[in-house]
């Protein structure tokens, strides 16, 4: 099926019950066992079924579905947060000791989990500029667990070269995870090499601004045994015993080496299946079913919104680029990006995140932000409203100006993040705000 016809149909047939057309929500916490037996197979991961919302839930299960067909994924597990998908994916497969190898150029939120909150855990992080391979090659060492980056990267709008990055991790016997927030419909980055894909729900899926989620997708294609990338023991997460189910092997139980893609690659659920049986358990970011319910209804019209953010931030960004009163455009489908060939290589659709720098720096930026008339200053992204940030005067108000230019935040930096309304009206705001600024 084509990407339209899964994001309204993948994952859901109606039930026998209600005849439901659209997907019902399933706004309860617990569900009834047929009788002690099945209650004992369910706990013990012999047959699938819903215990307790915590751990799965009809409606949410739905958008997993939905959202791993369209991605190409064998699995996936939803979560409060797009935060909560990036913490258990890190959780999975690292603990004190460990170190992730990640690009600088990430979501501020990420930026301070990798930079403090795994600190206090013991885990490191090994910064590497990811268009270098000999970074990446230098930044791994024997307790290295994944690569990680952004499809395109926050706050510079860089497109990494994913092919590249694959064949580096595969090399070293590690996964490649990308966080695909920016990048939904325009990327599927598991055709690209990816191992596990995230998502913030709370963007461009959900797409109206209103809920908050994240999703970890798991191709399923990674060989947690290590067989074939010659790095047997390596994830002993999988491959060992865990007591917390008497010694079930997360591997062997999940079907070992049973099931295979049409491309004969192994395909096999055991990390999916231990974020929601070990650490959804235990730790408890779970999505609200009532959320799920309204990122499936964003879903729907993902395909459609995409295009036409695309559409018109492309048109955003030429007018932008022949602006007097602009000094430069960073958005990757003009050939002026840095990242123009890998953009063209990769995406489908530049994206909805435009940076740009307005003459006169620091105060113009400043009133540019009250100047706006439709646009509405906000530090969100893929809202179905558009909106401008100036990271300078607001999130990153604290750093120097050295630490600014480290971080991609020049003191002119303006960030637009587009969204649903005509481009001519847009364009008119943005004339009428950049003339009364600078
Ligand atoms: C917003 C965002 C996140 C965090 O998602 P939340 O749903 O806000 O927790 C992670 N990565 C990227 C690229 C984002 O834009």
């Amino acid at each position: 099926m084509q990407k339209d016809t899964q994001a309204v149909h993948a994952g859901h047939t109606v039930d026998k019950d209600t005849n439901s057309r659209t997907v019902p929500l399933y706004q309860t916490s617990a569900f009834t066992f047929d009788s002690p037996e099945h209650a004992s197979t369910l706990f013990k991961l012999e047959t699938p079924g819903n215990i307790y919302t915590r751990l799965m839930n009809p409606t949410t299960d739905v958008l997993e579905k939905r959202l791993s067909a369209m991605d190409g994924a064998l699995c996936g597990v939803a979560l409060a947060s797009g935060q909560a998908a990036i913490t258990l994916t890190l959780l999975n497969v690292t603990q004190a000791g460990q170190n992730i190898v990640s690009s600088p150029a990430i979501y501020g939120g990420t930026s301070n989990l990798y930079h403090h909150t795994i600190k206090r855990l013991g885990i490191d992080v090994h910064w590497a500029d990811l268009s270098k391979p000999d970074e990446i090659e230098a930044a791994i060492d024997d307790n290295t667990r994944f690569i990680y980056c952004e499809s395109i990267g926050n706050p510079k709008n860089e497109v990494p070269d994913f092919e590249m990055i694959a064949e580096i991790a595969h090399r070293h016997g590690i996964p490649f995870v990308v966080d695909n927030t920016c990048a939904p419909i325009g990327l599927v980055p598991i055709e690209h090499g990816a191992d596990i894909v995230i998502y913030s729900l709370t963007k461009y899926i959900g797409g109206h601004g209103t809920s908050m989620g994240g999703i970890i997708l798991d191709s399923g294609r990674f060989d947690w045994t290590g067989k074939k990338y010659g790095t047997p023991g390596k994830f002993p997460e999988f491959t060992q015993p865990d007591p917390s189910y008497h010694g079930m092997v997360f591997y062997d139980h999940f079907g070992g080496d049973s099931m295979k893609a049409d491309d004969g690659t192994i395909l096999n659920p055991a990390f999916a299946a231990r974020i929601r049986t070990c650490l959804l358990r235990d730790m408890g970011p779970c999505i609200a079913p009532f959320n799920s319910w309204l990122f499936i209804q964003g879903v729907e019209t993902l395909t459609l919104r995409w295009k036409k953010i695309c559409d018109t931030s492309l048109q955003l960004a030429q007018w932008l680029e022949k602006n007097p009163n602009v000094s430069w455009v960073n958005y990757p489908g003009l050939p002026s990006s840095p990242s123009y060939a890998n953009a063209k290589k990769y995406l489908n659709g530049y994206g909805g995140i435009i940076g740009f720098g307005i003459k006169g720096g620091i105060e113009s930026g400043k009133k540019f932000l009250t100047n706006v008339q439709l646009m509405s200053h906000v530090t969100n992204i893929g809202d179905s409203h558009t909106l401008v940030a100036h990271p300078a005067s607001t999130t990153h108000q604290q750093l120097s100006e050295t630490e600014l230019i480290a971080c991609g935040v020049s003191s002119d930096f303006i960030r637009i993040a587009v969204g649903l309304e005509a481009p001519e009206d847009l364009i008119s705001d943005l004339d009428q705000a950049l003339r009364a600024s600078v």
